[in-house]
């Protein structure tokens, strides 16, 4: 039993510092493997070893710069300095966002280059778990056949979903894209893909793009709230995404503002998604206003900005609950940076300055700035970018657990 225990234990730091010598690479596109030392602490022999046998499995390549034209013959001589880099074709990697009406996919190579996108309609923004699954496949295929290779050529997929969703055991509690609630996804997509599928909550997907393309690049303590259909929320503490116990962390949009408050999509009353989110809103105004129901948010934007003193009030109200619902982050966080994400056209009005302002004013005072609130627009290709890198990440992990010892 000892004997089983100590070679879990070996195996387990092996394929740890296999993971952090590719993290390495990663981080500086190409790197010599004395560098590589340097950077992870371990001795120069080990990294030889590890770097061998990540160029035997194909996870690495070696680069030999070509010594420069005009060098001396001098600087010719020995041995060139080889640097290391990520095999881009060792893996094709898919991320895909699902968002109220759409399925967009983004496929990267192993080193994160994109190598084809694809936007497809969602059939429904709600579905039975089965129909679902053939929707994200049918996407997936498509986005494959426009890159010119099959489905299987995959080695793994990210889905970044709204909702309730267990990312360690792929299961989803409730999502508004499912009819059904406590669905074991992960299982239902193994049966119609081809690759292992990793599922996570679309805002903690969106915090890992923000981490490593976007706003939190530098910053390794970072709230991302993201505002579409819903209000989500990512937390990234100490450069991790933080799930919590059951993976129903960070749920900002169903935090209560109002005590038996309006009725949110999660089924309970009172959320702030239920203020601020785009169907709350279009609800709020179909109720005002039932001559002329209004059939998407853009509507009753421009009457809004035609003057629309309805159209108005509703937007000014979201405004303050989101003003409100911020301070209550800044209160609990401390962040250094708050990074807003999402469509521009479904919420520039939270974060006007008088938005800004009454977060200000219901925040903390002491004697220091508030964090920096930065804005990112971004489109669903870029949720789509942090779920690819997500299944990266994941897809690295499993292959270097197969890496033989004695490559
Ligand atoms: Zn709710």
């Amino acid at each position: 039993m000892a004997q089983v225990e100590k070679s879990n234990h070996n195996s387990d730091q092996r394929e740890a510092g296999r993971l952090q010598v590719l993290d390495v690479i990663r981080a500086a596109g190409t790197i010599a493997r004395i560098d590589i030392a340097k950077e992870t602490g371990f001795s120069p022999a080990t990294v030889t070893v590890i770097t061998s046998q990540l160029l035997e499995s194909g996870l690495i390549e070696e680069i030999t710069p070509e010594p420069a034209a005009d060098a001396k013959p001098s600087t010719r001589r020995g041995r060139p300095r080889v640097s290391l880099r990520l095999r881009g074709a060792a893996h094709l990697i898919a991320g895909i966002k699902v968002a109220h009406n759409s399925v967009s996919v983004l496929i990267l190579d192993f080193e994160g280059s994109e190598v084809v996108s694809h936007d497809m309609p969602m059939p429904e923004p709600r579905m039975a778990t089965p129909y679902f699954c053939e929707t994200l496949k049918r996407a997936v295929s498509q986005a494959c056949a426009k890159g010119g290779f099959a489905l299987s050529g995959l080695s793994g997929i990210g889905v970044a979903m709204a909702g309730l969703v267990d990312a360690k055991r792929n299961f989803v509690y409730w999502s508004s894209s499912l009819t059904d609630r406590n669905v074991n996804l992960g299982a239902h997509l193994d049966r119609v893909l081809p690759c292992p599928v990793f599922i996570d909550n679309d805002a903690n997907l969106v915090a890992k793009a923000e981490h490593l393309f976007g706003e939190g690049r530098k910053v390794d303590d970072f709230i991302v709230v993201t505002i579409e259909h819903g209000v989500g929320m990512g937390i990234v503490i100490g450069g991790e995404i933080y799930r919590g116990e059951r993976g129903c962390g960070a749920e900002f949009g169903h935090t209560k503002v109002h005590l038996d408050g309006a009725l949110c999509q999660c089924g309970q009353r009172g959320c702030l998604e239920a203020y601020v989110g785009n169907y709350a809103l279009l609800r709020e105004a179909n109720i005002m206003d039932r001559e002329m129901p209004l059939a998407d948010i853009g509507m009753l934007f421009k009457r809004a900005e035609a003057g629309d003193a309805m159209a108005r009030s509703i937007f000014e109200r979201a405004g303050r609950m989101f003003a409100m619902g911020l301070a209550n982050i800044i209160n609990i966080f401390d962040p250094k940076l708050i990074v807003l994400a999402g469509e521009q056209l479904s919420f520039d009005y939270l974060y006007a300055d008088a938005v800004l302002e009454a977060m200000h004013q219901s925040s903390i005072q002491v004697d220091a700035p508030l964090p920096e609130v930065r804005v990112h627009a971004w489109g669903d290709q870029m949720w789509a970018k942090g779920a690819a890198a997500y299944a990266i990440e994941r897809v690295s992990a499993l292959t270097v657990r197969e890496v033989p010892v004695d490559a």
